[in-house]
């Protein structure tokens, strides 16, 4: 039996113009570890015999568990689907529920490097990591993060600093060939450990380069379980 976790919208903060992060009631006994995705669902999806998918999301969340809130990064754009338009309607107070949740990227202890490879909203799974890491940098020898974001309106700008702090540091670029080159540079360290998020276009063309530049398949991260993961890796 699915354990469905019922809660409440308590605050929603605008990111910049088509982004928003929704701050959700933390429900007794929900617990997840950084890098974790759950099934965000709105009121009736579990009215019919099956689930009604229309009303269900995979979302990443964007918080850690001592921050006491569940945060959800996405975009809410002027032409948005169904379910954007119900979501936002809700507004604080509104009922959502969670359920499946599971991290397929924790943060690597392993002595190595992490470069942190994301696309546009994809940078809301690893702002846990990175707090994390901030937390307790044992056995992670920095953290690199690499967004490419082509409406310039950069997410967690105050995190992901240039020069953050011990051993963190971020870039945002807006075009894909300056991406690109950067992820080649990133590769010269044939030890890292290499988490990407985006569209599964986004992986499979960074996957394509990392390989290229002989970084093996254990050293890519994808928040896919393992067997999707195998089968874009190979
Ligand atoms: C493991 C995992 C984790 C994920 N984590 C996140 C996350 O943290 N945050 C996140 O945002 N997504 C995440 N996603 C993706 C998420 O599940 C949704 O697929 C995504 O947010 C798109 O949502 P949507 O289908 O409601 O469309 P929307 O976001 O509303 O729309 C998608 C695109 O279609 C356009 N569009 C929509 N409706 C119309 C229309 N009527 N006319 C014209 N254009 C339209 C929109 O402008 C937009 O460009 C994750 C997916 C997975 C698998």
């Amino acid at each position: 039996m699915v354990k469905i976790y019922w809660t409440k919208i308590k605050d929603v903060v605008e990111e910049s113009p088509e982004t928003k992060t929704y701050i959700l009631e933390c429900p007794e006994g929900f617990t997840w570890e950084e890098g974790a995705h759950t099934h965000l669902a709105l009121e009736g999806f579990n009215a019919g015999e099956k689930p009604d998918r229309s009303l269900i999301r995979h979302m990443s969340i964007c918080t850690l568990p001592d921050e006491k809130a569940i945060g959800i990064t996405t975009r809410v754009r002027e032409e948005r689907s169904e379910f954007k338009e119900r979501l936002d309607a809700l507004g604080i107070g509104g009922q959502v529920a969670l359920f499946k949740t599971h991290s397929n990227v924790p943060l690597k202890r392993e002595g190595k490097a992490v470069y942190l490879l994301s696309s546009g909203v994809g940078i809301a799974t690893f702002r846990p990591l990175v707090l994390d890491y901030l937390n307790n940098s044992d056995m992670v020898n920095k953290i690199h993060s690499l967004n490419i974001d082509s409406s310039k309106n950069y997410l967690f700008p105050d995190l992901f600093a240039p020069e953050g702090l011990n051993g963190l540091t971020s870039e945002f670029v807006d075009d894909r060939s300056g991406y690109y080159d950067r992820v080649k540079q990133l590769a010269e360290d044939k030890e890292g450990l290499f988490y990407v998020v985006g569209s599964d276009e986004f992986l499979s063309e960074n996957i394509a380069i990392l390989r290229s530049e002989g970084i093996r398949p254990e050293q890519i991260m994808l928040d896919k379980h393992e067997q999707s993961r195998q089968a874009l890796l190979v």
